[in-house]
């Protein structure tokens, strides 16, 4: 863990984007006691449900282990798929650090359609469960037609799977454009570059699949 004297937060997504990749509850507490206490801890935890559903650890009990200032933010973008209406949380150590929080956020950032809506979602366990189970198939399923295909695909514990292509994955990423497959590309130094594909239904994963197949067959 590198701080200097001058880190002020130490930024943690997990699990993380656009990797996938899930902190184990020793990794967290790793961070948990070595960052040290005038720095701020903020876990983006954005993908959390997901996390949970791939067995990952309950959080919050480990941040509490936290002596110094930790903050953790999390979203009804993703699991609850409301990224259209704006809402989200943050859970804080200390009402200091929720204050500073509230003091730079704006007004009225969140509506009471935004606010009814999250609380449905909350409420909506069953629905929720049924999702992240169809996600985790979906992933599996995905991953598999990624190794078929001669890639290969990180473990990843979220609603997407980044994947290690044979071949340029900025030239795959335009080639699957022209199908009308958006997906986001990134260089990773000493390789082909990586792809991020998100889940969706049944029909997308297949989509993807055979859109890539004829990419790689062309390239
Ligand atoms: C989506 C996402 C967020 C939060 O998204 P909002 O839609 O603004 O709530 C935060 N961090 C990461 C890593 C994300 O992928």
């Amino acid at each position: 863990m590198e701080t200097n004297t001058k880190t002020r937060i130490v930024f943690v997504p997990t699990p993380h984007n656009p990797t996938g990749a899930l902190l184990s509850a020793d990794e967290i507490m790793i961070l948990v006691r070595e960052v040290p206490s005038n720095v701020l801890l903020l876990w983006d935890e954005a993908y959390y449900e997901f996390g949970r559903h791939a067995g990952g650890p309950e959080t919050l009990p480990l941040f509490k282990l936290r002596k110094g200032p930790w903050f953790c933010t999390r979203t009804f973008s993703k699991a609850y798929g409301l990224a259209g209406i704006r809402v989200g949380y943050g859970i804080a150590s200390s009402s200091d650090i929720a204050g500073a929080i509230r003091r730079c956020r704006p007004n009225y950032s969140v509506n009471a359609v935004a606010l009814a809506g999250a609380v449905a979602a909350l409420n909506a366990s069953e629905h929720s469960e049924n999702l992240l189970a169809h996600i985790a198939r979906e992933r599996d399923r995905l991953v598999s037609f990624l190794e078929q295909l001669g890639c290969q695909p990180l473990k990843s514990c979220a609603n997407f799977v980044a994947v290690k292509t044979p071949v340029a994955a900025d030239h795959l990423a335009a080639a699957l454009e022209r199908s009308n497959i958006h997906l986001m590309s990134f260089h990773w130094e000493g390789t082909n570059g990586a792809l991020r594909i998100t889940i969706g239904d049944a029909g997308a994963t297949d989509a993807v699949s055979v859109a890539l197949k004829l990419a790689l067959q062309s390239c």
